[in-house]
């Protein structure tokens, strides 16, 4: 018969309020960790800009490598390629991204996009367009 708290209830619940908390406590910091998404836009393995994806930011811009160009458009915390020159528009049908770590490639026009959180460190790219 247990009709008293005893000390291994107590200290169950104490793990309980301890998990409760830890949770709590995580997932406060996954709201900070959210952070700012980077667009970084690579010309021929070269950064050319890069670009802070807000949901009220807009901008449309292209890239040129010799005679081959990509219209990036940039609107509500998205990024794509709007326009290109290249004969197989792969890169135009990769859509719209906005999610840390995804990339948009353009092999003909050697273009790569790739949206990282700032709270990363940079050397974390390992992508390279041959
Ligand atoms: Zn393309």
């Amino acid at each position: 018969m247990r009709n008293k708290i005893n000390k291994y209830d107590i200290a169950l619940i104490i793990v309980i309020i301890v998990i409760n908390v830890a949770i709590l406590v995580y997932g406060s910091f996954n709201v900070v960790d959210k952070g700012q998404k980077i667009a970084y836009v690579y010309s021929d393995n070269k950064l050319v800009n890069e670009y802070t994806l807000t949901d009220d930011y807009k901008t449309e811009f292209t890239v040129n490598l010799g005679p081959g160009y990509n219209t990036v458009h940039i609107e509500g915390g998205k990024i794509w390629i709007h326009d290109a020159s290249c004969p197989d528009k792969i890169c135009l049908s990769q859509g719209k991204i906005s999610k840390d770590g995804e990339i948009i490639v353009c092999l003909p026009n050697k273009l790569l996009i790739q949206i990282k959180d700032n709270h990363k460190s940079e050397d974390e790219l390992d992508i390279i367009v041959k």
